[in-house]
């Protein structure tokens, strides 16, 4: 049973899998798979869906309550500009703040390099009836770090096994993993820079790095292949969601969302006291 909205004609989480032998050369970041709607259709069904989201946020967090343990964790990895700020304000955004655990990861501080790289991941991870995102993640560590050499290639090289393993703990402890690579064409990441360094009130998005990253492209192109390629698992698969159109990644990753918490077949949690005497004694005060 789906309430999948009609302009899906694919599930989001099945289209969107990504597949051994898929190549990150040939996506399409302006596609929208399994979507037959257009732009026009999305407000309507970003603010039905949003309200979904919430639901089950809040059914998720009030299990938690009753003794449930699990959680969900949203991996959001993409190059600059891909959009994942807006996911964070329009599809997060929609649910209640006391049930979500949001990080973003930057350049570690000198505190965390004194640590393993999942030192940090660890400290943010969500507790029982959280949503726990994550703003980039531990991918960086053989993203950035693999591109940049800021490593040796034999360490980088081990954390994809060692990722794995990591992720196969987590999910074995009841967090639900719903990894999503956003992709953002070339081109679209230049209008998108460009914009930034029109607008005054996106100076703060703008960071002189980013030219540096975007010099880069065909080695990051490398590197997301190799992350798809050998941590795609079957406990933590990953979702590869086009961006250059932020309507369709906004609706297609609030659908991965609602269907990780679908898959948890979540109920509201029966009340532990006797309704009808507490209704009996709320009458008597
Ligand atoms: P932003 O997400 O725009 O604030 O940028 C954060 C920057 O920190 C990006 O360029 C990331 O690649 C970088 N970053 C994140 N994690 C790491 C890491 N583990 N090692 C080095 N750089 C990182
Ligand atoms: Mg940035």
């Amino acid at each position: 049973m789906t309430d999948l909205p009609a302009q899906w004609t694919h599930a989001p989480h099945t289209v969107l899998a990504f597949r051994p032998g898929d190549t990150v050369a040939a996506i399409d970041a302006n596609a929208t798979p399994g979507f037959s709607g257009n732009k026009a259709d999305a407000p309507g069904i970003q603010a039905q869906r949003n309200e979904r989201l919430a639901e089950l946020q809040e059914m998720l967090y009030a299990n938690s309550r009753a003794g449930d343990g699990r959680s969900v964790l949203l991996i959001l990895q993409g190059m600059d500009t891909a959009g994942k700020g807006g996911i964070v304000k329009h599809v997060v955004g929609a649910a209640n703040p006391q049930g979500i655990r949001y990080t973003s990861f930057g350049a570690p501080t000198a505190e965390e390099l004194s640590h393993h790289y999942l030192w940090r991941i660890r400290n943010a991870l969500p507790s029982a009836g959280q949503i726990g995102v994550f703003d980039r993640s531990h991918y960086e560590d053989v993203l950035i770090v693999r591109v940049r050499n800021l490593v040796p290639p034999d360490v980088w090289g081990a954390r994809y096994d060692e990722i794995n393993a990591f992720e196969k703990e987590l999910t074995d402890a009841g967090t639900t993993i719903v990894k999503v690579a956003m992709f953002v064409s070339l081109e679209e990441q230049k209008r998108r820079l460009a914009q930034r360094l029109e607008r005054p009130d996106k100076y703060w998005k703008y960071n002189p790095g980013d030219i540096d990253e975007r010099a880069l492209w065909p080695a990051y192109q490398q590197a997301y292949q190799a992350v798809l390629d050998k941590t795609s698992t079957a406990h933590a698969p990953w979702h590869v969601v086009p961006c250059d159109r932020k309507w369709y990644s906004r609706l297609a990753i609030n659908e991965l969302l609602i269907e990780a918490l679908k898959s948890l077949d979540l109920s509201w949690p029966a009340a532990d006291f006797d309704v009808e005497d507490e209704k009996a004694r709320l009458q008597l005060l």
